[in-house]
Formats: structure tokens, sequence, C-alpha cells
């Protein structure tokens, strides 16, 4: 068997182009969606994914602003740059691009922002709803992961869902969306004995660790649906996944490429998020995921 590919790229595409739509919706009605977007220090990784998020945001209406602050900036000088954008009604969405300088209390940040703006899905209140199953804002990547599945018709319902990763932001929202949508869920991590005996029993094998090649080919059950969430940078300068795409395709049924798979729904769904946000400002109602109480 030789899987498709699933073009992360064109679904994306597709995703942004009604959210277009939706933004022009939203004009008729005075309100422009606006994200503004925290960056503090020097990390080129994080310049360049902001400057990704604020064009793309652009491309569709959305009005960015991109907030580079000191990289010495103090906790109390950034919460109360937070909280000044809390109070900001041009601003339906507020991103703080990680990592934070080291000696800046991370988790005290993010719960900072107005829980109705963080479109990141970071801040405990839409960590709790996701754990409830209620409608909240989803972490963009493991978010755009189902909306994936969905756009391939792969029924969750009843698959078994391998998830190989565990952190806040990717593998443990994953595992729960998964579980929300009717999935039987394993997830693993750098501690689980023999992974390979894991893998192989997943319908839907999600990789979300940042170590190339991880998942060999003899790690995929025949047939399954493997996601690649991992970006890791080869030393050749390419980007490469944490499956081993060439022989993984030669067992799966679909598979996402790196780039061009997961990275592409993430920046999508950032932009879905702030648009829901803008979208309940303005009392259009939006989808379910968009009702904050
Ligand atoms: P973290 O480093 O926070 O988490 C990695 C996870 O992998 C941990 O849970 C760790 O286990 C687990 N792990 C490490 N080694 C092994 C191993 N040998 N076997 C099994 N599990 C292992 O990374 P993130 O979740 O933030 O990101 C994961 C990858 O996804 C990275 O490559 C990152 O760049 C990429 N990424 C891609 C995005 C996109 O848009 N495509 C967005 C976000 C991230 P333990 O908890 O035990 O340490």
């Amino acid at each position: 068997m030789t899987a498709a590919i699933i073009d992360g790229k064109a679904i994306a595409a597709g995703i942004r182009a009604e959210l277009g739509i939706r933004v022009a919706r939203l004009a008729g009605h005075g309100v422009v969606p606006g994200l503004a977007v925290i960056i503090a220090g020097n990390d080129p990784a994080s310049a360049i994914y902001v400057r990704n998020k604020a064009r793309a945001s652009g491309e569709i209406g959305i009005r960015s602003e991109v907030h580079a602050l000191d990289a010495a900036i103090s906790q109390e000088t950034l919460a109360a740059f937070v909280r000044r954008l809390n109070a900001d009604p041009a601003v339906h969405g507020i991103l703080v691009q990680l990592p934070l300088p080291r000696h800046i209390d991370t988790r005290a940040v993010i719960e900072t922002i107005a829980p109705e703006k963080d479109v990141d899905g970071f801040h405990y209140f839409n960590v709790g709803s996701l754990v409830t199953g209620e409608p909240a804002f989803y972490p963009c990547t493991p978010w755009g992961v189902m909306k994936m599945l969905e756009h391939e018709g792969v029924p969750v319902e009843g698959a078994h869902a391998v998830v190989v990763g565990r952190s806040t932001i990717v593998g443990k929202p994953m595992a729960l969306l998964l579980l929300n949508g009717g999935a039987t869920v394993t997830i693993c991590h750098s501690k689980t004995r023999d992974l390979p005996s894991m893998t192989r029993q997943a319908d839907i094998l999600v990789a979300a660790v940042g170590r190339a090649r991880l998942i060999r080919g003899d790690m995929v059950k025949p047939g399954a649906v493997v996601i690649d969430v991992g970006i890791n940078r080869q030393p050749d300068g390419k980007l490469s996944g944490d499956v081993d795409f060439e022989a993984a395709r030669a067992v799966a049924s679909r598979i996402t490429p790196v780039p061009g798979g997961v990275g592409p729904m993430t920046i999508a769904m950032l932009l879905a998020n702030t648009v829901k946000s803008a979208e309940r400002v303005a009392g259009l109602g939006g989808r379910a995921e968009t009702r904050i109480t």
C-alpha cells in the first residue's frame, strides 16, 4: 500500500478562504478582527513564526499588531501589557509567543490573558473546558489535526488513536480532542515501555515528539492514518518530521508530510479562533466552539 498524502497546505488554504468570507461578513457589522501578538526576546525561530502569523492574518483581513518587547522585561510589566490588551476592544485575540525569556513565569503570563481572547487555548479556563468537553478555544495544532481528519473523512469515533508525546500544547490536548471525538486513546511518552507495540495498534497515529524519524515503518499498522506533528531541523537545514515518511508511507493509508502537513493547519486554526472571538463580540454567534461564557 502507498499512503495518500494529506495536503495540509491545501486544506489550510480552504479554511483561510472560508475565514476570509466570515471576516468580510464581520466588516458589514463594523468589526475588524484584531490579533495582538507579543514576542519578548530575540529567538530567531519565534520571530519567523510571528511574522508568518501576522502575514497570514493580513491576507484574510485580520488586523494584526506585533509587540516586540525587550528580553529583559519584568514579569509585572509584561503582565500589565497583557492586561492593557485585554481591555482593548479592537483586540479579539492575544497570543504570547513561546518560549518567553527564562526569568519570566510563563504560566502566570498565560493566566493573565482574558480567557475569551486566549486564541492559543492555553489558559486554564480553556484547558478545563477541553477536559470537560465544553466549547472553548482549542490549542491550534491539535485542533488543526482534528480538522484535517474531518476533512479527510477519517472516522475518529471508535478508532484506536495513539498519541506519541504528552506536552501541554500538543500531546495532551490532542489526546483529549480525540477522546472527546469518541476515539479510544493511548498516550505514549519517553517513559513508555515498548513504544512500537503501542504504535502498531493505532488506527490513527499522531507523532508529536521532536525526534526525527522516531516512528519507523515497522511501527505503523497497515492502513493506519499517520499524522506527523514533529518539526526537526536536519543538519542540511531541511525540515523533517518525527516519522520516517517513505517507510511509513509504504504501510499507512494516509500520511501528512513535513513540511506542508500540520504546520499550515496550526496557523489556520489561530486565525479561526481569532475570527470566532470577533464573531462572538459582534453577536454573530459563530460555531458551537465559540461559546465562551
Ligand atoms: P515537547 O518537547 O514539549 O514534548 C515532547 C514529548 O515527546 C514529551 O511528552 C516527551 O516525553 C515525548 N518523547 C520524547 N522522546 C520520546 C521518545 N523517545 N519516545 C516517546 N516519546 C518521547 O514538544 P512539543 O509537544 O512542544 O512539540 C513536539 C514536536 O512538535 C516538536 O518537533 C515541535 O517542533 C513540533 N510542533 C509542531 C507544530 C506544528 O505546527 N506543526 C506546533 C507545535 C509543535 P516526556 O513527557 O516523558 O518527556
